[in-house]
């Protein structure tokens, strides 16, 4: 079985060239050398901002980059057959894609609408704080530049939950409309999340619902894609997406990979939502991530042998998926929280050569993000992806039996040639650690393969190793013939 790797194939700050589905489809070959198996892909419709909208602004689900709306054409990455022909590039080359599905609003509607509504407060959003007033919405979804093809179904104000405007009074404020309230099971924070930004769809309506799930069919026959990626999970009733995604998998005749995005670093929160969503979506790590934050910026402070604690990794492996950064956490984003330079690659072997969750590498980690001047990790990161690939399989013993010098070993299995490692990292100053990778490699010398240390550690015949690693660094010592192999 194959060792499964994500890579998260954009970032932010892409330029708004339109040309990124045919640069995916130019650079399959490539991704698929790096030792990925599968490829998430950002939302593929027309979002408000036209070729500006990283895709989260979600104006018109059937305009793939096909229709003249919102100043274009293409979207942000390109057209609707550029992205079929990059699905169908990536796939031929054995990698599965991941689609971006972002069910919780619209934005830039056409026209306004009047609409009964109730203000709610911002900070307790189960406190109502006006009665009922007319307000004028921009609500009404008609597409004027799609004129009915594939779907010719005009979203109004029925359709949502809320807004956040009201253009008679150019009141920025929060509006439910007529009473409906917001869903009940969401994320609780300021009372209820259920609202984040736009329309918010409102999925306690039947309508709503149908229309979902038509355009699911619809988008899934068009695409073939592998699996999806859910958005902002937590601002959308907990259950909703049960029916949708089983919907999608009686039509797929298959399973498919699923993982929401639950933005939280409480694990008992991540833990609800897998209960209430019947086990069929993977959860990012966010604990994960934030411990990897924090890390990276307490100078050596941080007890690496907590590194796994309150994460799902630790608590529900079979559904985390792990990441170091992402399109959110980078540079001036949302939800910034930068795994600072120096740690990257600590988190990195954390993820990529460990047996629990399925890792995600980001593409501002692989590429850099040229406009933030942030460079790529570099090779140590592509040398990780291919240890994943080639060697990272057996047994896991761990050693997180120091505040600053943690280790741990894979022993390697008998299919995989040269296979085991034993991996030591460390937040603080050098240190060595004494780990047992396997008497099968009893007497074989291992080398580290990122070169920060040179020590030739020759296991004795039990397979056990003295492991050195230097100030603030990661050492993966590997079958020195692996080197000779595969590096030189
Ligand atoms: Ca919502």
């Amino acid at each position: 079985m194959k060792n499964e790797v994500i890579l998260q194939g954009f970032e932010w700050d892409l330029p708004a060239d339109s040309q990124h589905w045919n640069r995916l489809k130019e650079m399959s070959s490539e991704l698929k050398d790096y030792g990925f198996t599968a490829v998430w892909l950002p939302p593929a419709y027309k979002g408000t901002a036209g070729v500006e909208d990283v895709g989260y602004g979600v104006y018109d689900y059937y305009d793939l980059g096909e229709f003249d709306q919102k100043g274009s054409i293409p979207t942000k990455y390109g057209t609707k057959d550029e992205y079929l022909e990059a699905i169908k590039a990536l796939q031929d080359q054995g990698l599965e894609v991941y689609a971006d599905i972002v069910f919780n609003h619209l934005i830039g509607a056409d026209e306004k609408e009047t609409a009964p509504a109730v203000k709610y407060s911002w900070d307790n959003r189960n406190k109502p704080i006006s009665d009922e007033e007319e307000i004028e919405a921009w609500t009404k979804f008609t597409f004027p530049g799609r004129k009915g093809k594939y779907n010719d179904y005009v979203w109004t104000w029925k359709n949502f939950s809320g807004v956040d405007y009201d253009d008679r009074t150019n009141d920025h404020a929060l509006f439910n409309f007529a009473q409906k309230g917001w869903e009940d099971q969401v994320d609780d924070e300021m009372g209820n999340y259920d609202y984040l930004m736009g329309c918010d769809l409102d999925m306690e309506n039947p309508e709503t619902i149908e229309q979902l799930d038509k355009w699911g069919k619809w988008y899934q026959e068009l695409t073939n894609v592998d699996g999806y990626r859910l958005d902002a999970v937590k601002h959308i009733e907990f259950n909703y997406y049960v029916n949708w995604l089983l919907n999608r998998r009686e039509e797929k005749g298959k399973d498919f990979f699923v993982v929401g995005e639950y933005w939280s670093g409480d694990l008992p929160k991540l833990e609800e939502y897998l209960d209430s969503s019947g086990n069929l979506i993977h959860l990012f790590d966010v604990p994960l991530h934030y411990n990897f934050y924090e890390a990276s910026h307490s100078n050596g402070a941080y007890d690496m042998s907590q590194i796994f604690a309150g994460t799902l990794t630790a608590s529900r492996e079979d559904y985390a998926v792990t990441f170091v950064d992402n399109h959110d956490t980078q540079v001036g984003q949302s939800l910034q929280s930068w795994v600072d330079g120096w740690f990257k690659v600590h988190a990195y072997a954390l993820i990529l050569l460990r047996k629990a969750g399925v890792p995600v590498v980001f593409w501002g980690d692989l590429f850099g993000i040229p406009e933030q001047g942030i460079e790529p990790v570099g090779e140590d990161l592509e040398n990780l992806l291919k240890l994943r690939e080639k060697i990272s399989f057996g047994n896991q013993v761990d050693y997180f039996d120091d505040p600053n010098c943690i280790g741990w070993v894979l022993t390697g299995d008998y299919e995989h040639e040269l296979s085991g490692l034993a991996v030591v990292m460390t937040n603080a100053q050098g240190a060595e650690k004494e780990m047992t990778i396997s008497a099968i490699h009893g007497g074989e010398t291992y080398v580290d393969i990122l070169r920060n240390n040179e020590a030739k550690v020759v296991l004795d015949e039990t397979g056990k190793g003295i492991f050195p690693v230097n100030d603030g660094q990661v050492s993966v010592y590997v079958d020195e013939r692996l080197v000779e192999k595969y590096y030189s």
